[in-house]
């Protein structure tokens, strides 16, 4: 029998990661590479040149899951700032589609955030968890999704909800959580690698009251929206480099909220998540189509 292959990207401002797979979850092949969002057109052909690449004599491709670092509008339309804002309103999971020859019903795509909220609902659910939380990137920028226990993924931005005074945000506006709390927004504001401004016992002190300040208004702001967050699930650089300092914020949201605070975990596919979720929704593609 024919094995039934799913293609799967994760596009960010910088890297893409492409890869195949099967309905068994193995790796057929990947081929990862840099973004160049000045070149829409020319992304999009590489993207589903490498996919066919890959399909190729191992099996019949039945669908295209992808996860893009932006928002998704009407109609799939790509809605953002940011990195890849050249691509605004443009179809990409139609665009992708169309370039590996599948119908589009058959070709997906998601804010990657929400792909990884998508994954980590897939995983919950094959463990026979029913848990309703957030997912969480906190590395150059901040981004994160609430997810539902019945399987609702919500709308937030966490990097750009108001902090505090004091510092310039990396999209441009002022005093938003990215501009203290991210990698992009502490080069932007002091010329260093966050890693060397954490090394410092003030800064840190200051990222844990941050960190626990926004995390206690995420918490509130997504509750009122309808998610509960029982679970704070995190990933990205910062968020994995720094256990430490995570475990400290941990501790000084659970003193303010006591039993209503989140428990921190990692996101169960990691770095993963977004190709994750991008099969996912592949494979229901594939099955409704
Ligand atoms: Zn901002």
């Amino acid at each position: 029998m024919t094995e039934r292959l799913y293609g799967v990207a994760d596009v960010g401002g910088t890297y893409r990661r492409v890869e195949v797979w099967n309905d068994g979850m193995e790796l057929v092949g990947q081929a990862n590479g840099t973004v160049h969002p000045e070149d829409y057109e020319g992304t999009v052909r590489s993207i589903a040149d490498s996919i066919l690449q890959i399909a190729d004599g191992n099996g019949e491709l039945v669908a295209v899951g992808t996860a893009v670092a932006s928002e998704i509008g009407e109609q799939g339309r790509l809605v953002l700032g940011g990195a890849l804002s050249p691509w605004s309103g443009k179809r990409f999971g139609v665009d992708i589609g169309a370039a590996v020859g599948l119908p589009q019903e058959r070709s997906g795509t998601l804010n990657d955030m929400t792909a990884a909220a998508v994954s980590q609902l897939a995983v919950n659910q094959g463990r026979g968890i029913h848990e309703s939380g957030y997912v969480s990137t906190l590395s150059s920028g901040w981004g994160g999704k609430p997810y539902r226990r019945d399987g609702e993924v919500g709308y937030d931005s966490p990097g750009h909800a108001f902090l505090r005074d004091g510092a310039e945000c990396p999209c441009g506006g002022h005093d938003h959580t990215e501009a203290f709390l991210s990698g992009k927004g502490v080069e932007l504001n002091h010329g260093v690698q966050m890693k060397d401004w954490l090394s410092d016992r003030r800064n840190a002190r200051q990222f844990v009251t941050d960190l626990s300040i926004a995390t206690i208004t995420l918490v509130e702001r997504n509750r009122d929206e309808g998610f509960p967050i029982d679970v704070m699930r995190w990933m990205g650089g910062v968020a994995t480099g720094q256990p430490v300092l995570m475990a400290r914020a941990e501790a000084a949201v659970r003193d303010k909220l006591g039993n209503g605070a989140p428990l921190w975990e990692a996101v169960s596919f990691g770095g993963q998540a977004g190709l994750h979720g991008a099969f996912v929704e592949a494979r229901r593609l594939a099955e409704v189509a």
